[in-house]
């Protein structure tokens, strides 16, 4: 309690020192306390009035181990002031001390100084973390500039990037690190101004540009600078960060070289697109391209003027929707027998001949198209169709199959009279003929067989490509009609030193309904190859006839010739074609025979088929159905 001291017009100092904060203690050289304030006692953890007096090395027999009683002693030994800082016994409060000897006390005064302590240490705490972390930055050099620019601190990476050591390189200026032409600028008194102003309204500022390596080196750096302005706006010092940026200004660089690379092959590309854009609408043919899907993706001016259509308007759409695709008979053809489908499902060329293209805008026109896969590392990824209209070469077509025609009719009746007055001279109707006369007009009936069997040839094909070919079905005994026609075959078949021998099985004892004339030509042109395309020495044919009852009958022709080559085989039914082993066996011969062969035999139902081996020999087959007998009408136009 503080003494009473409202009648007393003089302060006593006691009085004073006992309303302080601060902790005063007082003791005689023999430990006894002479003062104590309420803040110093409870230092000790008494009261003032349980202390004063009182002997403290009795009281706290303990005292005498404490740091204070070590400085105290220190104090008064040395008679100098004292002036230390520590934390008390439970390490909770931060007491700063200051002693004052005297020949007769000891004055201690204690201040409780925990608050700032503890923010000076935490302060000091993370400035040592700070400091560890910087030191620890390996990829980064960072350090520290005093206001002129001289270097202050040096980071690990500082030493990594730049080569210098902390020990050489602190104190010097930092431009050394500059290149030649930033050295002359940075000397440049407006660029310094212009640098500062800028660091400090922005506060910081970044910069690319060359960096020189303790070594010589050069590396591309980028530099951030950052300023400590002091309270009165004035510049203190600097921070820089620095880092290698070689490898992304490489990378960069590689960029924009690629990029540059790139824009040119686009243009190129653009120019090689323009360019065969150009080409495309300058051929006579229209092209159509589509992707995968059946998208169009180019229509020359070919396409557009056939089809009607300009490009802008199909690009995109499925083919199938800008054109429609019809057959002879002017018959839908189903999509998935479109020649674009077919080849972008089975990645296989089509060549058509046969079918008719019409449009919102065009009638339907005939076409004669390719149509060929794009295929990308195995994948068929579009389609490309080339077409024309072929309305011109139809009808030169029709005009020359009439013409064929014609000129064959007329043919035919003066060979049919030659080959009767030669029979009737033959028959020795006017008088015996010599052996030579005989030889001479053989001869010439056997050259007008051929020339009859050529006309007829030619009068079916050009009857069947004009669609006029008429068949009329009559019936008869399968048997009959095979052994029939061989048997006018033999005498050929004697002169070429052939024997035809026919094998039936008793099956073949059964009513046929079929056009026995067009019949009997393509049987007689079979075994007439066969003999023919035997080699010259004696040879035989094998005419075979074999009936599925309620299926099919067939009749095959083998030989044991020529054969046929390999290559040769997918074409021997076409018009004209000859193999170049029966050119050079024989070299009459028009290559008419098989293709009207192929075509009678399939307007009368039937199918044909070879297998051949070159030099061993041919078998040629054709079969009917026994039910489905086509009914005496008109052929289909080929
Ligand atoms: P041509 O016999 O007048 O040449 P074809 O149309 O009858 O005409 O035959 C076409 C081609 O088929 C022949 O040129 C020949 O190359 C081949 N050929 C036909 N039959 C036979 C056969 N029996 N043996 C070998 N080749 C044959």
């Amino acid at each position: 309690m503080p003494e009473d001291t409202s009648k007393d017009s003089t302060i006593n100092p006691k009085q004073v020192l006992d309303t302080i904060k601060q902790g005063v203690l007082a003791f005689d050289h023999n430990w006894n306390c002479r003062y104590a304030n309420e803040e110093g006692a409870k230092y000790l953890g008494f009261s003032k009035k349980q202390i004063l007096g009182k002997d403290i090395l009795k009281l706290v027999p303990t005292f005498s181990e404490t740091q204070l009683y070590a400085k105290s002693i220190e104090s008064l030994t040395t008679n100098k002031f004292l002036k230390f800082q520590c934390r008390n016994t439970r390490g909770v409060i931060w007491y700063n001390f200051h002693i004052n000897p005297s020949p007769t006390l000891v004055v201690i005064y204690i201040n409780n100084v925990t608050e700032e302590t503890e923010k000076f240490l935490k302060l000091e705490e993370s400035e040592k973390h700070h400091r560890t972390l910087i030191e620890s930055v390996k990829d980064y050099a960072i350090f520290l500039l005093d206001h002129k620019g001289k270097i202050t601190t040096w980071n690990k990476g500082a030493e990594n990037l730049l080569g210098h050591s902390a020990e050489n390189i602190i104190g010097k200026q930092v431009s050394l690190f500059y290149a030649k032409e930033d050295r002359v600028r940075s000397k440049n008194p407006t660029f310094f101004t212009n640098q500062l102003g800028l660091l400090q309204t922005d506060g910081k500022i970044e910069h690319d540009r060359w960096w020189i390596r303790k070594d010589g080196s050069r590396f591309w750096a980028n530099e951030i600078t950052t300023a400590f302005v002091n309270d009165k706006g004035k510049i203190d010092g600097f921070t820089k960060v620095v880092r290698d940026m070689t490898e992304r200004k490489n990378t960069d660089e590689m960029l924009k070289r690629y990029t540059q690379d790139l824009e040119r092959t686009s243009r190129a590309v653009e120019a090689e697109v323009a360019k065969d854009e150009a080409l495309l609408d300058s051929i006579g043919e229209a092209v159509v391209a589509v992707d995968g899907e059946g998208r169009i993706v180019v229509f020359n001016q070919q396409a557009q003027s056939l089809l009607g259509y300009t490009a802008p308007d199909v690009l995109g759409d499925y083919y199938f929707n800008v054109w429609n695709s019809v057959n002879e008979d002017q018959e839908m053809i189903a999509l998935e027998k479109r020649p674009l489908s077919v080849t972008l499902k089975t990645g296989k060329k089509v060549i058509n001949t046969s079918c008719y293209f019409s449009s919102t805008y065009r009638r339907a026109f005939p076409v004669m198209l390719t149509s060929a896969p794009v295929v990308l590392e195995g994948q068929i990824i579009g389609a490309v169709m080339v077409f024309r209209d072929i309305r011109k070469e139809k009808e030169v077509d029709r005009a020359k199959s009439e013409f064929v025609s014609l000129a064959s009719h007329q043919l035919r009746t003066p060979l049919t009279a030659i080959k009767l007055y030669v029979e009737i001279l033959l028959g020795s109707n006017f008088g015996v003929i010599s052996t030579e006369q005989q030889e001479v007009l053989t001869s010439i009936n056997e050259s007008n067989e051929k020339m009859i069997r050529l006309v007829e040839n030619l009068l079916n094909v050009s009857r069947l490509e004009t669609g006029t070919l008429s068949i009329k079905t009559e019936q008869t005994v399968l048997k009959d009609f095979v052994a029939d026609t061989v048997r006018e075959s033999n005498a050929v078949a004697e002169l070429n030193n052939c024997t035809v021998v026919l094998t039936m099985p008793s099956s073949s004892d059964i009513r046929i309904t079929t056009d026995l004339v067009l019949l009997r030509q393509v049987l007689t042109n079979l075994i007439n190859n066969a003999i023919t395309y035997s080699k010259g020495r004696k040879s035989t044919v094998y005419v075979n006839v074999k009936v599925h009852p309620g299926k099919y009958f067939e009749i095959s022709v083998e030989d044991s010739g020529i054969g046929i080559p390999k290559d040769a085989l997918q074409n021997i039914f076409q018009r004209f074609y000859r193999a170049d082993n029966a050119v050079k066996a024989r070299t009459e011969g028009n290559g008419l025979g098989l293709y009207m062969c192929k075509m009678v035999t399939e307007a009368l139902g039937g199918k044909i088929a070879c297998v051949s081996k070159l030099e061993v020999g041919t078998t040629f087959t054709i079969c009917f159905p026994l039910s489905k007998v086509r009914p005496a009408s008109k052929s289909r136009r080929k």
